[in-house]
């Protein structure tokens, strides 16, 4: 399994990872198999999404606040459940497929780290599973 450490630099803010996990893959050699990507946290997340434009990422994080307000009448004495439910919404893990050695990710597509209760230092962890087959 590889570990990666994540700084985020704000309160919410998702940060392109794809490249860790294609260096991943590269050092396992795997040449088939999946790549299980799990951030260990309960008020961050990761998810696939469009790497061109960086207007989508940023309209996202407003879609997901208006969503979840920050202030509302939550019980939660920590102050932060509306990280808690973007975080459960967004989703732990993401699973993509490699093939010839190489994340069989769409042109558009990019691996994002989700931020909802930062700045903080975070994990990923990625986990790398050949296919019975090579
Ligand atoms: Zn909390």
């Amino acid at each position: 399994m590889f570990e990666h450490v994540v700084r985020t630099s704000s309160s919410d803010e998702m940060v392109n990872i794809t490249s860790l996990v294609r260096q991943d893959v590269r050092e396992s050699g795997i040449k088939d198999g999946i790549a299980v990507v799990f951030v260990p946290h309960t008020t961050a997340a990761v998810t696939i999404n469009e790497n061109a434009d960086p207007d989508v990422v940023y309209d996202l994080l407003g879609i997901l606040r208006r969503a979840f307000p920050e202030s509302g009448n939550y019980r939660h004495v920590e102050g932060n459940s509306h990280a808690h439910a973007k975080a459960s919404v967004v989703g732990s893990s993401c699973t993509v497929i490699i093939e010839n050695g190489q994340l069989k990710l769409g042109t558009w597509q990019g691996i994002y780290f989700c931020e909802f209760d930062g700045p903080r230092s975070r994990k990923v962890y990625v986990k790398l599973i050949p296919s019975a087959a090579g």
